[in-house]
């Protein structure tokens, strides 16, 4: 036996170590969690291996609904549950108002699953940070000053968003939001199309048949929802092509942020 083989020298120096730091993606949900927890919200989860229930059903999408095809959700073996990987984080929403009281705020940032095929703009994982706000008097113009703020502290003060009509099973009315474009600030450009707008997210009052569900009484209460692509805002903010160099591991990539 060589006992010096073990023996660990601590005053030999192995040069220069690298220190590890967050991906890029983990920064910016945690800048998107303070920035809402800033405003009084509560963050949740939910699990990412999900039921039919809660990822469909419950959120009103009909059972012929496109989503739920094989192409789009990553279906486990067929059982009682019908168990999947989520597609989207608005489960949780279903999943925190069946313990939760109104009136709350809640943000749920997480990964979702989407079985398609992979391009610059699309992968098989991405990320999305839902919104859910249930009390009395809640309207259309909370969720527009709600999510003005938010982008308005995440990518500057001088952003202008606008409302355009929507349509996600639950909610109603749907709206889709855009942004003014952060790099030619509404004039044309390639970033935008040369349409001076940024598509950059989905929202709505909650449809009553998604309180009802969850036994919530929708004559009292009103709620807005927002679904965010963490990835969509992250390329868009530090200029990054492709959603799949993200995932890909690569150090070059990492190690500029
Ligand atoms: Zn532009």
């Amino acid at each position: 036996m060589n006992a010096r083989k073990n023996f660990l020298d601590m005053t030999k120096s192995e040069g220069r170590v690298e220190k590890g730091h967050l991906h890029l993606l983990t920064q910016i949900i945690r800048e998107v969690s303070e920035i809402f927890s800033s405003l009084g919200f509560k963050i949740a989860d939910g699990p990412e291996l999900e039921t039919e229930f809660y990822n469909f059903d419950a959120l009103n999408v009909p059972p012929d609904h496109p989503a739920r095809d094989i192409q789009d959700t990553f279906w486990l073996k067929p059982d009682k549950l019908k168990k999947l990987l989520r597609t989207q984080t608005s489960d949780v929403q279903i999943r925190y108002m069946e313990k939760n009281k109104p009136p709350f705020a809640i943000i749920v940032p997480g990964k979702v699953f989407r079985n398609e095929a992979t391009d610059a703009t699309h992968d098989i994982q991405f990320h999305q940070c839902e919104g859910l706000v249930v009390g009395e008097n809640i309207n259309l113009a909370n969720l527009k000053g709600t999510l003005e703020t938010f982008l308005k502290k995440l990518f500057g003060e001088d952003v202008i968003i606008r409302l355009r009509p929507g349509y996600f099973p639950f909610v109603e009315p749907g709206v889709e939001v855009d942004m003014i474009c952060f790099k030619c600030k509404g004039k044309g450009c390639p970033a935008c199309s040369q349409s001076g707008w940024i598509e950059i997210l989905g929202a709505g009052m909650v449809h009553p048949t998604v309180l009802n569900t969850v036994k919530i009484d929708s004559r009292k209460y009103q709620g807005f929802a927002f679904g965010l692509g963490v990835d969509r805002i992250t390329m868009l903010r530090h200029e990054i092509d492709d959603i799949r160099l993200f995932y890909s591991g690569d150090l070059r990539l990492v190690n500029q942020f």
